[in-house]
């Protein structure tokens, strides 16, 4: 198994969540909290949109972290936007491709468009770092989306799920997927001590 040490994001998604936190925190908001994770560095400095290593995940989950600390109770929502304004932003790079995909999920029933934007997710993250494991769950009642290597808790330990920024790009695939608001849940979560992160998709409408 890899060591959570030797862990890394790369430059693309660290720049994806970057310029998404900026969009939601302002850049007074952003600036602050890579100063208070010692992420300085970045600051009017985003990284390049690229497929070399980035950070140590363990900053990244860092940096989720402060956001959460940041907000106080309001966090959680903060969060979810990022991850919203995160997947919009990946929809946007790869425009030619999503546009086709687009198309063709007008024909498909939602459980299937749903299944298709999550496989696509689990596609163009293991695309980018062979790392990641991910997975999206068709069988049960309910689809689930999976990952045992999530960047957002690796390191981190509570009682309560912490990935608020990864229900929030879910649950936005599935919006722009379905048309539809669906329920997100975050029902496993790697600093509960679970071995994977699971976010559970709510009950499939006809
Ligand atoms: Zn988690």
């Amino acid at each position: 198994m890899l060591d959570p040490e030797d862990a890394v994001i790369v430059n693309a998604l660290v720049r994806q969540a970057l310029v998404s936190t900026q969009e939601v925190m302002g850049e007074n908001g952003v600036n602050a909290v890579l100063r208070s994770v010692g992420l300085e560095r970045f600051i009017d400095n985003f990284p390049p949109n690229d497929t070399r290593p980035g950070i140590k995940t363990i900053d990244y989950a860092r940096f989720n972290q402060a956001i959460e600390d940041f907000y106080g109770r309001a966090g959680k929502g903060m969060l979810r936007r990022i991850g919203k304004a995160s997947f919009q932003y990946g929809v946007h790079e790869q425009g030619a491709l999503m546009g086709v995909a687009g198309a063709a999920l007008k024909l498909m029933s939602q459980k299937a468009r749903i299944k298709f934007v999550l496989n696509a997710m689990v596609n163009a993250l293991k695309k980018t770092n062979p790392q990641v494991d991910a997975w999206v769950d068709e069988a049960g009642d309910n689809i689930a989306y999976y990952e045992s290597t999530c960047a957002i808790c690796l390191g981190r330990h509570s009682s309560e799920p912490v990935c608020h920024l990864y229900v929030g790009s879910v649950g936005e695939a599935v919006r722009w997927a379905t048309g539809e608001e669906y329920g997100i849940i975050e029902t496993h979560c790697i600093a509960k001590g679970d071995k994977y992160c699971r976010f559970e998709v709510g009950e499939v409408k006809a």
